[in-house]
């Protein structure tokens, strides 16, 4: 097995319960950089059925890939355990993802158990789900039916030949779009859609996708290329930076900066204008995501857990932090979960995006350890 090879499960830190004291009663967990937990991204599986050449490039995810066993994935029933002790702790928002979360047999079971969780102040969660859309025709009403509230959608593009070249298993970009629709029709909204942009590959649908998406309620968000991983081949001359993406949409579209919905909001939001010059709510707006130029960690406060139930703390680490002999052989009770997670997030002090900045090398992460990949904890 070559080095590419080495399936992510085998890093990971042990815990041991006896290092369990109890959480801590209310109040917000903090990180060491004074950063709540409120956003648990969950992946529900680490397989998928694209081959975007900047996550899963075909060459290292072939059929001798070694996918996790079904055994070692988390149950829903794991999943929604742990979930409820986030929630407890903090967490408002979860998102599922992958690999592609609808590939996950019965994900909508999970779904609406997921559903089912009140914050501390009864509130019911904010519940997506980021998907390439291809089964989303399909899947939209039981999805809406089992409590999801909105999805995000991935398309790299309009044209055709464009978004097959992207997805690399020539899937067409007109069934992603039914999938839209449908998603719409079910009510899931508001729908975002997000399009990763690499230079010289699908910059020629940054106009296209906006005048289809203008107006539409459909909320864009453009995605600088990032060196998550460490089998996409990244670099830095493929990144093309928010900054210049605007400025080229806006010699067609007037934008006018918005503010913020939320602290830590990954997105920086523009509005289209109207021809007063202000923006116009019904021309609607467009996101820009620029995690390699301008990073946005200090007000990061997104866990995720893979798969498998390791919970990594940042995009951009290379160790997890072992949840699931917590949940099988060492059978812990919530408290000890709770204290587990809490301990975890305390000692938290990842700011990979700012540190990227300061480094000589942007390609070569921090600890010089292997980067885990986006397919496997999710975006
Ligand atoms: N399969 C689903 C999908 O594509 O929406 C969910 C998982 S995917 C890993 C989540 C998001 O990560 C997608 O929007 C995808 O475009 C984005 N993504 C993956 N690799 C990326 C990269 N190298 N740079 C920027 N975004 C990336
Ligand atoms: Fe699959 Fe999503 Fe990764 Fe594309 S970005 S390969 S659709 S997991
Ligand atoms: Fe958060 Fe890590 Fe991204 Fe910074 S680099 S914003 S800490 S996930």
């Amino acid at each position: 097995m070559s080095e590419t090879r080495i399936p992510l499960s085998a890093v990971g830190r042990p815990l041991r319960l006896e290092d369990l004291a109890a959480a801590p009663a209310g109040g917000a967990l903090l990180d060491r950089l004074a950063r709540p937990l409120t956003d648990l991204r969950i992946s529900v599986t680490d397989r998928c059925n694209f081959r975007c050449s900047y996550c899963m490039p075909k060459e290292v995810f072939d059929k001798d890939y070694p996918y996790l066993p079904h055994a070692a994935l988390l149950s829903f029933e794991e999943i929604t355990r742990l979930a409820r002790l986030f929630v407890a702790q903090g967490v408002t928002k979860i998102r599922l993802t992958g690999g592609e979360p609808l590939l996950r047999k019965n994900v909508e079971l999970l779904v609406e158990q997921l559903a089912a969780l009140r914050t501390p102040g009864g509130e019911p969660l904010d519940l997506t789900l980021t998907t390439n859309g291809s089964l989303l025709a399909r899947k939209a009403r039981a999805l809406r039916d089992a409590g999801l509230r909105r999805v995000t959608v991935s398309l790299d593009g309009l044209d055709d030949a464009v978004f097959r070249r992207m997805n690399d298993v020539d899937f067409p970009v007109a069934d992603v779009l039914r999938g839209l629709e449908a998603a719409r029709e079910a009510g899931l909204g508001p729908i975002k859609v997000n399009m990763v942009v690499k230079r010289g590959t699908n910059e020629d649908q940054i106009l296209p996708m906006a005048r289809h998406f203008r107006g539409s309620g459909v909320v864009l968000r453009f995605i600088e290329y990032m060196d998550v991983g460490a089998t996409n081949g990244w670099r830095m001359d493929e990144v093309l930076p928010s900054a210049e993406l605007v400025r080229r949409l806006g010699a067609e579209f007037p934008l006018v900066p918005l503010e913020a919905t939320a602290p830590g909001e990954t997105a920086q939001r523009w509005g289209y204008a109207g021809a007063d010059g202000r923006y116009d709510p019904a021309l609607g707006e467009v996101g820009v995501i620029s995690s390699v130029t301008q990073a946005f960690c200090g007000d990061c406060s997104r866990a995720r857990l893979s798969t498998e139930g390791r919970l990594y703390l940042c995009l951009f680490a290379s160790q997890g932090h072992d949840l699931k002999p917590l949940l099988r052989e060492k059978q812990a009770s919530d408290a000890q979960i709770a204290a587990a997670i809490a301990g975890i997030w305390q000692g938290r002090g990842d700011r990979y995006s700012e540190l990227r900045g300061l480094r000589a090398s942007d390609a070569a992460p921090a600890s010089g350890a292997r980067r885990v990949e986006m397919s496997y904890i999710g975006g």
